[in-house]
């Protein structure tokens, strides 16, 4: 389960409309409770850095990544999972988010942005034992 408070998730959101026909794509930072469920302290925006296909792909450059990593570290916070946008298309992953997913244990939060408003925003869970047996799998998330 993802919990986050309306403050992120409407953030989330509004990125996406913003970038809209663009993908946006951002990073979620917080805390691992025991059980597993992961709380959202602060979100991250970032550049998309695929130029090239903006539409329907998106890319966090991995220098951008690890200055959030470290910033988020500095207050308590680790990278419990990213967000990207789907311009005119569903809340669910695409084959190519799937094999672009490789922190376990993590949420892909995807918001379906239709005509440039944010619709629905769902949540997965990257879980698997490694690369070759991964899944994204839904999960709850828990606006607070
Ligand atoms: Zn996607």
């Amino acid at each position: 389960m993802l919990k986050l408070c309306r403050t992120d998730y409407d953030a989330i959101r509004r990125h996406g409309e913003e970038t809209y026909p663009h993908e946006c794509c951002g990073i979620l930072l917080g805390t691992f409770n025991e059980d597993g469920t992961r709380v959202v302290t602060s979100t991250a925006r970032c550049g998309n850095t695929r130029t090239d296909s903006a539409h329907n792909r998106y890319n966090i450059d991995p220098r951008e990544l690890v200055r959030i990593q470290r910033e988020g570290r500095d207050r308590g916070e680790d990278i419990v999972g990213f967000y990207h946008s789907h311009p005119d298309h569903p809340a669910q992953f695409s084959p190519t988010d799937l094999a672009e997913a490789h922190w376990f244990g993590c949420s892909y939060v995807i918001t379906s942005v239709e005509k440039g408003n944010a619709v629905v925003t769902n949540s997965f869970e990257l879980s698997g034992a490694d690369e070759s047996n991964k899944r994204l799998l839904d999960e709850k998330v828990e606006v607070v």
